[in-house]
């Protein structure tokens, strides 16, 4: 299906959580109506949604009434079931296509996709019965991170092993669910290339971002990166052939991680816009979010040139500990933005919103969000 879908046009977006509330925004300001489907209500995506349809995502008969009454879709979920974009395909285009989510969603199909396109990878090996954890150690090494297949993200389901005995009893604790052993990488730093690429091919990639992660949950995202340009044009390249291989018509993330010796090795994918990439609504002349509506639309992509250097700092719900955080004060700070989800209920390690600082530097840009998310903190506020 080659169709474009102008402004006016209905998206729907199987999923409603931050990335579906931004996705919406930019939607709805380009002329855009936006459909929601979610097992939730009163969502950050249903908030600002024309339409909100509160449905399990295996419930196929609300699937296809929602897919039959908006013309293209997207998601932001990237655990939508494949039966459900099986129905919603027979209705309208999803795009990027359920055959993306399906590689994606599963570690061991995404890391094999990526061995066969002849990328770098973490090394690793699949651990579906007790007899292969034994051959995993011999083929990746000790020591390394056991993950489940399915499911995991922020480092749920996650267990950093030393001997074959904890790897055993890692797996028995994850309920020997299908997994994949990882060897363990001493990663200088971890990068994520955002890329867009349209209905006609045509592929747009933003620079690396730099991250820097808190108990395995993205904390604060820079950019420019400051990583040598060789190894940013490697990193863009990685993705580009991403994005070609699976045929995506959206925008996926590549985060991989950068060893000392200037080596890439991807370590995961996510099909559709990223945490790290939420620094392009306030940075870059076309956010993440704009080259979502756009690629699925059939529109051309935008401009993925970035204005000012910046940082983004998340805000977890651990914020909200003891008391409101104090929004007044960190909005007093100049080229500060904050972006709150609308979520109800805040909860230790959840995601409510982010701050995205600009600056002359991204050096300086990160010294501002962090400063901001002090100025929030009740706790540092308090202490002398
Ligand atoms: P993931 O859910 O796979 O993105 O992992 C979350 C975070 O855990 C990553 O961003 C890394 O900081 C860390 N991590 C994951 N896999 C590895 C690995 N093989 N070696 C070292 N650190 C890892």
């Amino acid at each position: 299906m080659t169709q474009t879908y102008l402004p006016g046009s209905v998206i729907g977006v199987l999923g409603s959580g931050q990335l579906g509330r931004m996705f919406a925004i930019a939607a709805r300001q380009m002329g855009y109506r936006v459909h929601a489907l979610s097992p939730d209500n009163d969502t950050p995506a249903g908030q600002v949604a024309d339409v909100e349809i509160q449905a399990p995502y295996e419930d196929l008969d609300s699937v296809a009434q929602f897919a039959s009454r908006v013309d293209v879709i997207t998601f932001e979920f990237e655990n939508v079931p494949s039966k459900t974009t099986e129905v919603a395909e027979r209705h309208a285009p999803v795009r990027p296509a359920g055959s993306v989510l399906n590689t994606t969603q599963n570690r061991i199909r995404e890391k094999t996709f990526l061995r066969e396109s002849g990328l770098p990878v973490t090394p690793f090996a699949p651990i579906r019965s007790e007899g292969e954890i034994r051959t995993a150690i011999e083929t990746v090494g000790l020591p390394g991170v056991l993950k489940t297949a399915s499911w995991g993200y922020d480092g749920k389901g996650q267990a950093k092993v030393d001997s074959e005995e904890q790897l055993r009893e890692a797996w028995n604790s994850m309920e020997r669910q299908e997994a994949v052993f990882e060897g363990w990488v001493d990663f200088e730093s971890e990068i994520s290339v955002v890329a867009g690429r349209g209905l006609r091919g045509e592929i747009a990639c933003y620079d690396p971002i730099l991250n820097l992660h808190r108990n395995h949950i993205l904390d604060v995202s820079i950019s420019p990166s400051g990583i040598p340009p060789k190894v940013a044009e490697e990193a863009a390249e990685i993705a580009r052939t991403v994005v070609e291989k699976l045929e995506v018509i959206g925008v996926l993330c590549v985060e991989m991680f950068l060893k000392e010796d200037g080596s890439l090795l991807v370590n995961e994918l996510a099909p559709r816009p990223h945490n790290s990439g939420h620094l392009t609504i306030d940075a870059h002349t076309t956010s993440q979010f704009e080259q979502q509506v756009r690629a699925v639309c059939g529109l051309p992509l935008g401009s993925t040139q970035q204005l000012r250097p910046a940082a983004m700092a998340n805000l977890l719900g651990d914020l909200w500990n003891q008391a409101q955080p104090d929004w007044y004060r960190a909005c007093s700070l100049c080229d500060l933005k904050l972006h709150l989800y609308g979520k109800r209920e805040a909860r230790p390690g959840r995601k409510m919103g982010h701050l995205t600082g600009l600056a002359s530097t991204s050096e300086r840009a990160r010294a501002l969000v962090l400063e901001a998310r002090d100025l929030l903190n009740p706790r540092i506020r308090e202490t002398p």
